[in-house]
């Protein structure tokens, strides 16, 4: 279960995780979030629950194989072993202060990979941010997914947006074959540098989905320590 990684050995460390264990590490990480937002608004507007239920049901959806059961149980077991030595599952962080009471604090309030939604304040992983406001959000009517950016887009914003693609249509190449993907935050296109390590994936391998998920994960960890719009990283700049 050691998940620290250092980027130069991240490359040898990330084929060796099984499939599963990418499922679990997503499952436990999802669980994570509902937690802290569920404690978050029962403590802010009573109890609304059954909103985070409905909300989460599209994505718990990913979990519905035969293993779900033992996904189940292993992801508990994970956070578990996390909480014991003191890692945040989501910016891998080890700290001697944290534990299952201190990590809520951090995933509120530092933790550099979660934001709140800047609509309506929710707790999501800022790889979610885009899918969180088009698709659970209380302001998601506003939204509108761009085809061909996965930005979610509002109401006043799509005309000037459309131009955007319009007049930089080499933004929307593939690179080596993958979609670019991009920060809700800053815009900024995050994969643009991992053309090399798209070539090394391979999609006969049995573990592709987890070494592409592992590797997106990455990528976003390195985005978000250095995005401009995360207000969290510059907490932790200047502390
Ligand atoms: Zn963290
Ligand atoms: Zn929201
Ligand atoms: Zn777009
Ligand atoms: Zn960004």
């Amino acid at each position: 279960m050691e998940i620290i990684r250092s980027s130069e050995s991240f490359t040898q460390d990330y084929e060796e995780l099984s499939e599963d264990l990418s499922q679990i590490h997503e499952k436990a990480k999802h669980d994570e979030i509902n937690n802290v937002n569920r404690s978050f608004s029962s403590r802010m507007m009573g109890d609304t629950s059954s909103y985070f239920e409905t909300s989460t049901t599209n994505r718990s959806k990913i979990m519905e194989t035969e293993n779900e059961v033992s996904i189940i149980e292993n992801s508990e077991l994970y956070i578990e072993n996390l909480n014991k030595n003191h890692i945040c599952i989501f910016c891998e962080e080890k700290n001697e202060k944290f534990n299952e009471n201190t990590l809520d604090q951090h995933y509120r309030n530092e933790c550099p990979m979660l934001v709140n939604c800047y609509r309506c304040q929710l707790i999501v992983e800022a790889s979610s941010l885009s899918y969180h406001l088009c698709n659970d959000c209380e302001f998601k009517s506003d939204y509108r997914k761009c085809n061909k950016c996965d930005l979610a887009i509002s109401r006043n914003e799509r005309i000037k947006h459309q131009r955007y693609h319009n007049n930089n249509k080499q933004d929307d190449a593939l690179i080596n074959g993958y979609k670019p993907i991009r920060c809700q935050l800053c815009n900024k296109i995050i994969n643009s540098k991992y053309g090399i390590y798209y070539k090394k994936l391979d999609k006969n391998d049995k573990n592709y989905n987890n070494n592409l998920t592992m590797l997106e994960n990455k990528m976003w960890k390195d985005h978000m320590l250095n995005c401009k719009n995360n207000e969290r990283n510059k907490i932790k700049r200047s502390v």
